[in-house]
């Protein structure tokens, strides 16, 4: 028992991926979550397959989106204990000279900006709680780089600033704060970037499989149920000490 009975966990991004599966493991574990998407139709899909998710779309991105998005959770459970700021993209790849401007502030205004702005709104709440905590996702692109991705990683390495800072700023109110650092999870996201790293060098997904997955010590893809279970913990009383932590959850990659 993680001892999570009624936790009051919001998740943002949580229409599929590992914010999804964060969600069900929060609520198997008697959470109460409330959960948001840019996705309209994917959480409208939720809302008839699993009950006990409780959701409203939410892009990020977009402050009154957020504002709203933010409100209504507190409405329905009463307060926040857990923010986990999930939502993030993957943004453009390609050489630095031929990324998009457009694209690389989308990138940013997404995966950094937008858990800002939802930060920003739920300190308040979350210094009402007994228990509160705050899970940023970054990447082991926010500590390794990432060629070819130039936006995705000043993205992910600047959510670690913010997670680093924030933890020293809200530790005398009890609020944790802490960075998730994936690596090579198992599911579609992942053949994307294995797809579009062989195309470029004239290989095949598979190859370039091996090849990214040969970076670490484990050889394998991560399962996205690990994610989940190390998000519990951290917001479970198993995690009041931990703060102001990355944590690299990714079979020791060492290049991405
Ligand atoms: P995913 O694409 O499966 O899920 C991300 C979800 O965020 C989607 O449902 C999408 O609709 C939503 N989203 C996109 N833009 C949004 C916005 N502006 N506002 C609200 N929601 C938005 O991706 P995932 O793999 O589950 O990734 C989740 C997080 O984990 C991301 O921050 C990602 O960068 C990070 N991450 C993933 C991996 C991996 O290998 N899958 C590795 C490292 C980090």
């Amino acid at each position: 028992d993680m001892g999570l009975d009624g936790l009051r966990v919001a998740i943002s991004g949580a229409g599929s991926g590992i914010g999804l599966e964060m969600a069900r493991h929060f609520a198997a574990e008697g959470a109460r979550v409330f959960i948001g998407d840019a996705n309209a139709a994917a959480l409208a899909a939720l809302a008839g397959s699993d009950p006990a998710l409780l959701s409203a779309p939410c892009d990020v991105a977009d402050r009154g989106s957020v504002a709203g998005w933010l409100a209504a959770c507190v409405a329905t459970l009463g307060g926040i204990d857990c923010l986990v700021n999930n939502a993030g993209i993957a943004g453009p790849t390609g050489a630095v000279e031929e990324i998009a401007p457009e694209d690389w502030d989308r990138t940013l205004a997404v995966n950094i900006t937008g858990q800002f702005n939802l930060t920003r709104l739920a300190v308040p709440h979350l210094r009402n709680s007994a228990n509160p905590s705050i899970l940023n996702l970054s990447s082991a692109a926010g500590r390794l780089g990432f060629a070819l991705r130039t936006p995705y990683a000043a993205s992910k390495w600047a959510v670690v600033g913010f997670t680093k800072s924030l933890a020293k700023e809200l530790g005398g109110d009890g609020i944790r704060v802490n960075a998730l650092l994936p690596g090579l999870v198992d599911g579609p996201r992942i053949q994307a970037v294995f797809a579009s790293k062989a195309a470029a060098k004239g290989i095949t997904a598979a190859e370039q499989q091996a090849a990214s997955m040969a970076h670490g010590s484990l050889k394998r893809l991560v399962p996205q149920s690990e994610l989940a279970d190390m998000a519990v913990y951290l917001a479970s009383r198993h995690g009041a000490s931990i703060s102001g932590q990355a944590i690299s959850i990714c079979g020791d990659l060492e290049a991405l």
